[in-house]
């Protein structure tokens, strides 16, 4: 049993809670449930390394600044770190070594074999144009020339960048390795070893698991009520393939405004709108504009944070109407709003689950560019379908079995399997 582990608090008060100890918290439950060696947890508890690195980059006007580029590798037990870069504000090492460590349990859950990091510089990248940003992204990229690798550490998009980024790194590393390297990082553009359905991959597996969700419910997402908190990479795709299974959009938002409306939104036609207005979806025809905290407390059957961490928090746990949530972002609930969540029988699709579908599909890129061999988007998205369901299942039938949240039965399926690796191979040296 576990003692005391350190840094996790066992009974949280309503004072804010980190995303690196809430993350932390959920382990320290997944040990209880595990019943845990104290000596494993420790382990698990701490990043492997951590990376920070200068990035000076001559701005356009002359000038030099210089940021901070981070790396955040948690946990290589099961093989080589995975997980995303990001560019926002927010970054700080506290937040991305919470996620890097969600990386790990992701890829533990999904039975992938990978285990997690998470990248970051904390700048607002749309405050540069993009040579200053190709800049940045080459040298951050040569600065961890020794610490990424396709069988090192493997990033892909995060908030903040795309594919465009994915390819400088890879031929930043290329250009240094002095041959092509496609399995450096995944997320990459068709033209050099992307792979099909990717882009719609995380959209793609927040519509299975909650499509899971609702059939075991005995619903489908035939008129099915979502709405959704973003609607960039992640959320709008994931209205995309909601509208496409005929459930009924009420409304989304992103950083210029939310929109509703009762009817359901014409899913095609917002995101031809939204790619004209330069991402702006307000003012779209037949909506009405309504603010993030009202979205957030919409009746509706599925409410779907694919924002940014702590949305719902313990000031409007209390008024979310939403049937059920689905962790579009990862850690959109602060720690006391998912207990106040719990008491309160909505169920939660946790991130570790319900966000999986893109690193699945980078799973697939990778054992593509590894292989030279590519597949058609047929097969990315069955093979995808496949492992999402397989890990909705499992996660269900533990949380029914042990009469715990879905978040988690997740995290002790992933926790268990890197335990049981780490117990395999025993401590070095
Ligand atoms: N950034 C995404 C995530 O948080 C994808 C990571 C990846 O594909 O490696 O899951």
């Amino acid at each position: 049993m576990v003692s005391s582990p350190v840094r996790i608090n066992p009974a949280p008060t309503p004072a804010y809670i980190c995303p690196y100890d809430r993350t932390c918290s959920y382990l320290g439950q997944a040990a209880v449930e595990l019943d845990l060696d104290d000596n494993v947890l420790v382990v698990l508890q701490q990043p492997r390394k951590v990376v920070t690195v200068s990035i000076p980059v001559k701005l356009d006007n002359g000038k030099v600044e210089v940021l901070a580029g981070h790396r955040v590798q948690h946990c290589d037990v099961l093989g080589p770190y995975k997980g995303g870069l990001r560019y926002h504000p927010s970054v700080n090492l506290g937040e991305l070594s919470a996620l890097a460590m969600l990386m790990t349990w992701k890829c533990a859950l999904l039975g992938i074999p990978y285990g997690g990091a998470k990248g970051g510089i904390g700048f607002d990248p749309h405050q540069y144009s993009i040579n200053e940003l190709e800049r940045i992204t080459r040298r951050y990229a040569s600065e961890l020339i020794k610490d990424i690798g396709p069988e090192t550490d493997i990033p892909a998009p995060d908030v903040g960048t795309s594919a465009r980024e994915m390819a400088w790194i890879m031929d930043t590393y290329s250009m240094n390795m002095g041959r092509a390297v496609l399995g450096v990082v995944t997320g990459k553009p068709l033209s050099i070893g992307g792979s099909k359905g990717r882009e719609m991959a995380t959209g793609r597996g927040v519509m299975i698991t909650v499509r899971e969700a609702l059939a075991e419910q005995g619903k489908s997402l035939e008129g099915a009520a979502i709405v959704i908190q973003g609607f960039g990479k992640v959320g709008a795709a994931a209205a995309q393939l909601f509208y496409e299974a005929g459930a009924t959009v009420l409304s989304v938002s992103n950083v210029h405004g939310g929109i509703y409306s009762e009817n359901g939104l014409d899913i095609p036609a917002l995101q031809a709108y939204a790619t004209q207005n330069n991402h702006d979806i307000t003012g779209f025809p037949d909506s009405e504009p309504i603010s993030n905290a009202e979205l957030l407390t919409l009746a509706c059957d599925v409410l779907i944070p694919a924002a940014m961490e702590d949305q719902i928090t313990e000031e409007n746990a209390d008024q979310i109407k939403a049937k059920m949530i689905a962790e579009a972002a990862n850690a959109p609930i602060t720690l006391l709003a998912d207990q106040m969540l719990e008491a309160r029988g909505i169920m939660v699709l946790p991130d570790i689950l319900a966000n999986a579908g893109g690193v699945v599909v980078s799973y697939w890129e990778w054992v593509q560019g590894q292989s030279f061999v590519f597949w058609d988007e047929e097969r990315v998205n069955q093979e995808m379908e496949h492992l999402m369901v397989q890990a909705y299942t499992r996660v269900s039938e533990l949380a029914k079995q042990r009469g715990v949240s879905m978040r988690l039965a997740a995290y002790t399926l992933g926790v268990g399997r890197v335990a049981q690796a780490l117990k395999d191979r025993g401590l070095y040296p």
